[in-house]
């Protein structure tokens, strides 16, 4: 297995004035052709600091990719670090000048003294052209001990990278992966912390299990991520057939959805593919339920209305609900009422009702945890309910109550078409 490492360069990462999202790219690209990334670094237009870097990353790595650093001003270290590291002379290259200065010839712009460096190259360096920007890339083989390491210096603009890295770096390099092959499946699952999950599923998150399974937090939900390595794609295939079904075995209650699919995408493709309707009063979460739902592609075809409604005096009033049958704070009976007056009110299959106690100043000593009520109702009157305490991160409150309300639909969905009850309190 070779070892790559990715090196992002410049000043305004490091101050975290621009986000690197050049090293994520690149290591999604490389996985993808089986090159697995052992580094990222990320480091400042400071000379000592960039011929540290690159000289230990030479060393340790097989592949090296760098972005930035190669444009025409004083902080543009890249070439010169390059040259010093492989401890060899810039050069100029005539045909790559000629090009830069065509290219503000085409500007009607004379060329600035400065743009010339981006025509200077570390002897027996091989030019990278770049079409779409004056700075060419530059692809090197350094010696070191017991091999050499190839190098990459790519613009940090991504828009230029990108291109370079599909037209002139993978071609160079597309060998070091020796024939092997990576593929990745994303497994979501919701109701479950990250640990508990991983006691669910035992031996399966274990490190240098084949294939791999990791595990990943996201606002509630948490994702298996699986990655194969073989000899071709249907040997990775089947190795993540093989996991997903363990997985499933252990999991399935948990499990929604796989890629890039979330709640609210899986609850509307049911309710389209069951020919059913959904009406949802929320309260808490401030409109994101109809937010999420709507933006899911055939929501506003399954999606009866939503009301925001935030008051219980608001929720009676809209509702038609009378006050004196309500409990005064929110409670799962409340929520139970919420959804059924809902569901009639928009003749629905299915209503959503969320409700809650004092949210979001919820917490207070006075008002004891912040708890919210989540009820769904069907044509029979029937309810399931979950109550949901939302302590924790409060940066996460509104998504994370959002989630189990489309979960407990989904749940309730799942119940209808198999007739087996899910298990609410895990929601
Ligand atoms: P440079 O090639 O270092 O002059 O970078 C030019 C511009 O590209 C920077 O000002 C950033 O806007 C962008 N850029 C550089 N490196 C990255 C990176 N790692 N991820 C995303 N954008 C970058
Ligand atoms: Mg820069």
């Amino acid at each position: 297995m070779p070892i790559a490492e990715i090196i992002s360069i410049g000043t305004e990462l490091t101050t975290g004035a621009k986000l690197d999202t050049n090293s994520q790219w690149l290591s999604l690209e490389l996985s993808a052709i089986g090159i697995p990334v052992q580094y990222h670094v990320t480091v400042a237009d400071d000379l000592e600091a960039n011929l540290a870097v690159v000289k230990l990353a030479v060393e340790r790595s097989d592949l090296v990719l760098i972005t930035g650093g190669l444009g025409p001003t004083l902080d543009d270290l890249t070439r010169d670090v390059l040259a010093a590291v492989a401890g060899k002379p810039l050069e100029l290259d005539a045909a790559s000048l000629e090009i830069i200065k065509g290219m503000f010839a085409r500007r009607n712009r004379p060329m600035p003294e400065r743009n010339a460096v981006q025509a200077m190259f570390p002897e027996g360096s091989t030019i990278l052209a770049n079409p779409r920007g004056t700075a060419p890339g530059i692809f090197m083989e350094i010696a070191r001990a017991g091999g050499i390491s190839r190098v990459a210096a790519m613009p940090g603009v991504p828009s230029e990278m990108k291109p370079m890295f599909h037209d002139e770096v993978l071609p160079r390099i597309a060998g070091l992966a020796g024939g092997r092959t990576i593929r990745h499946r994303r497994i979501h699952t919701f109701g479950l912390g990250e640990s508990a999950m991983e006691e669910l599923l035992g031996d399966v998150t274990a490190r240098n299990r084949d294939p791999e399974v990791g595990i990943t937090a996201h606002e509630a939900t948490i994702t298996l991520r699986i990655v194969a390595a073989g000899q071709n794609i249907a040997e990775c295939e089947q190795k993540i057939e093989d996991t997903t079904a363990l997985i499933t075995q252990r999991a399935t209650a948990y499990i929604f959805g796989t890629e890039e699919e979330d709640l609210q995408d899986v609850v509307v493709a049911r309710m389209l593919a069951a020919g059913l309707r959904l009406s949802v009063v929320e309260s808490a979460t401030g409109g994101l339920l109809a937010q999420r739902l709507l933006a899911v592609p055939g929501g506003a075809d399954c999606v009866g209305g939503v009301l925001v409604l935030p008051s219980e005096a608001a929720q009676c009033l809209v509702l038609d609900i009378p006050p004196s049958s309500m409990p005064g704070t929110a409670s799962a009976d409340a929520a139970r009422q919420l959804a059924i007056a809902c569901r009639e009110r928009f003749d629905s299959d299915f209503a959503l009702a969320v409700t809650d106690l004092g949210f979001p100043h919820a917490g207070d000593a006075d008002l004891g945890p912040p708890i919210a009520f989540v009820g769904v109702a069907d044509r029979n009157d029937r309810v399931w309910k979950v109550e949901v305490n939302l302590s924790g991160d409060p940066a996460i409150q509104r998504s994370r109550l959002a989630k189990t309300a489309l979960n407990t639909v989904r749940l309730a969905l799942a119940e209808v078409a198999t007739g087996v009850s899910p298990d609410l309190t895990k929601a």
